[in-house]
């Protein structure tokens, strides 16, 4: 779907996946106007099949947009794209359990130009698709992350909150570092103190306090610098429904290494649309390293991830209406 200045949105096409033929002064390129959303499409037992939450992607993508002085897509039009990209060829969506398709809606700036001065007057919105496995193959394995304190990933004020491509172009050298240093990800500190934990590299972050039914599950505040996830905000819900008490904090990096030494927090998970929920089992900062507990899946981890697949895959009743059904 096209936007243009004076004239909004027009010319709705399905097409087959193609290359693109784009002008060399094409501003998305140079300026940076580019973002995106990812969501899945899973099949149901019944054999129809859903999106999970496409309505919350919609939202956020109209937040990004503003942020990046785009123009917005109506929530409606976001999810009936998807639905008819999805209805176009429904075999796509592979057999039950955690396989699903994986779907990227995305804007960028199509105006060709070379000044910097106001946003483009064009625009282009895209969905693909693409068929993705389960994330994990032959069992969940944590993961063990670098606390970045060379670079930040949002500073206040700037996009942190909006999931706009510079984002992730920011993040990749913090990302090779943690690689270098036998991490698989990075975590980010806020930019003002370097202390508070923000989010991983692709993933918010929870942490467990307690154990049982008496377990507290707390993730960092939405301060204007992390993504709002998606999955972050399923689970503040499906962690209330399973009689857990729930928070927003501030936690910082001294408290969750204090916090693991002396066993109060027992548990930590990332959580987002690729994995659902992944473990974090070891943590690096600096010259300290740290493991959560004994460093594999901790018991509320673990109930937490099959409570939402199980929403997603249909295998539990849907009581929040999180499941959209194809228009
Ligand atoms: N933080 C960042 C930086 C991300 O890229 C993602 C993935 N979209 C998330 C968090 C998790 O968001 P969601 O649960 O909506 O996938």
């Amino acid at each position: 779907i096209k936007w243009t200045e004076g004239r909004g949105w027009h010319e709705a096409q399905l097409q087959p996946y193609a290359p693109l033929t784009l002008d060399p002064a094409t501003m998305a390129l140079h300026y940076g106007q580019s973002i995106f959303e990812g969501l899945k499409a899973y099949r149901q037992p019944d054999g129809s099949v859903r999106t999970f939450r496409p309505d919350a992607n919609a939202r956020r993508f109209q937040q990004s947009a503003r942020r990046l002085a785009m123009p917005e897509l109506p929530v409606d039009t976001f999810v009936e794209a998807i639905d008819v990209l999805v209805r176009q060829d429904k075999a796509w969506v592979p057999g039950t359990g955690e396989e699903s398709l994986y779907l990227r809606p995305f804007m960028f700036a199509t105006e060709v130009g070379l000044g910097v001065n106001s946003p483009a007057r064009e625009y282009l919105f895209m969905v693909l698709a693409s068929p993705a496995g389960a994330y994990f193959h032959g069992g969940i394995k944590p993961v063990s992350v670098w606390l970045s304190e060379e670079y930040v990933r949002a500073a206040p004020g700037g996009t942190g909150e909006a999931k706009c491509a510079g984002n992730y172009a920011g993040a990749m050298a913090a990302t090779l570092q943690a690689v270098q240093q036998g991490c698989d990800q990075v975590v980010w500190l806020d930019a003002v103190e370097r202390r508070w934990i923000e989010e991983m590299g692709g993933m918010n972050l929870y942490f467990v306090r307690g154990e049982g039914p008496e377990a507290e599950v707390v993730t960092p505040e939405l301060t204007g610098t992390l993504l709002p996830g998606i999955t972050r905000d399923s689970l503040l819900t499906i962690a209330a429904d399973l009689g857990y008490r729930t928070g927003e904090v501030r936690i910082s990096k001294e408290e969750w290494q204090a916090g693991c030494a002396d066993g109060t927090i027992t548990e930590t998970f990332a959580c987002g649309t690729a994995a659902v929920i992944t473990p974090v089992g070891h943590a690096k900062s600096g010259s300290a390293e740290w493991t959560v507990a004994d460093g594999s899946m901790g018991p509320v981890t673990a109930r937490l991830r099959k409570a939402l697949v199980d929403v997603q895959t249909g295998q539990t009743a849907d009581v929040h209406g999180w499941m959209h059904e194809l228009g």
